[in-house]
């Protein structure tokens, strides 16, 4: 396993540093987004989703950063500054990845948790939902059940389960057998990719937009938001 020694890291760290006050646009000051394993929050961002203890101790490698954005542009800048480091990126939504596959690596890198980004916006005239990568599966039933009491959509069955690596490896739950799968009913996803680009369905193409239905949204890019048919 690949470790980075101490002063390595705060080399790393301060240029990614330097790197993201360049290329992301003030939405947020950078203390409230990024978090060095000196801060404060370091150590609460790590853990607070992850769901299998088994990689919470002090042998298993650790990110270099933790971003938690709360604007695309944050995102975009990211993947930039990381590019330019050398960095890998785990992308994180509701952490239940069992192998650590969002929270872990054997490469130095970085985590960007999607925590802040987890606002969900049902239209139920159109029967759809504007919903964001760092929502949890209970976040999403709940804002249409405050709409109506005839719709829902065919996901999983734990609560908090996140959006972000739910909807991209498929998800299935109770109402599988009548509607498919949750990926089924995806109708439209905002993808940032390895250059930084903000794709929609139109702009990534099909082939892409079926890949990240099934195939594993962190293979292609950071996925921010997705429409979802409300059923
Ligand atoms: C308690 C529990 C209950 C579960 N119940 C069900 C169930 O009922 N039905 C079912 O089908 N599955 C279920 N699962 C499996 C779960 O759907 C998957 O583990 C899913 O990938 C978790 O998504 P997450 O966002 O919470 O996880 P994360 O650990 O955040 O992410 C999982 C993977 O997706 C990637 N990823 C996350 N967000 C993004 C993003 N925005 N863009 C690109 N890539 C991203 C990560 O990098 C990682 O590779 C369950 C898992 C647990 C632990």
């Amino acid at each position: 396993m690949l470790s980075v020694s101490s002063s390595t890291s705060a080399t790393v760290n301060d240029h990614f540093l330097q790197c993201m006050s360049i290329h992301s646009t003030p939405h947020a000051k950078s203390a409230q987004i990024i978090h060095q394993p000196n801060s404060s929050l370091y150590s609460y961002f790590l853990q607070s989703s992850q769901q299998n203890p088994r990689w919470l101790n002090a042998s298993t490698s650790k990110p270099l950063l933790i971003l938690t954005p709360f604007h695309e542009s944050e995102i975009q800048a990211a993947i930039l500054c990381s590019k330019k480091q050398g960095l890998q990126i785990r992308t994180r939504s509701g952490g239940h990845d069992y192998e650590g596959l969002s929270y872990l690596s054997e490469a130095p890198f970085i985590i960007v948790d999607l925590i802040y980004l987890g606002t969900v916006s049902v239209d139920i005239e159109d029967e759809t939902a504007w919903v964001q990568a760092g929502a949890t599966l209970g976040e999403l039933y709940y804002s249409i059940s405050m709409k109506s009491h005839i719709h829902g959509f065919p996901a999983g069955i734990c609560p908090t389960v996140g959006v972000g690596g739910h909807f991209s490896g498929g998800g299935f739950g109770t109402l599988l057998r009548k509607y498919g799968l949750a990926a089924d009913n995806i109708l439209d996803a905002y993808l940032i990719d390895v250059n930084g680009r903000i794709l929609n369905r139109e702009s990534m193409g099909e082939s892409l937009f079926w890949a990240i239905r099934g195939g594993g949204g962190a293979s292609f890019g950071i996925i921010v938001v997705r429409l979802c048919r409300n059923l």
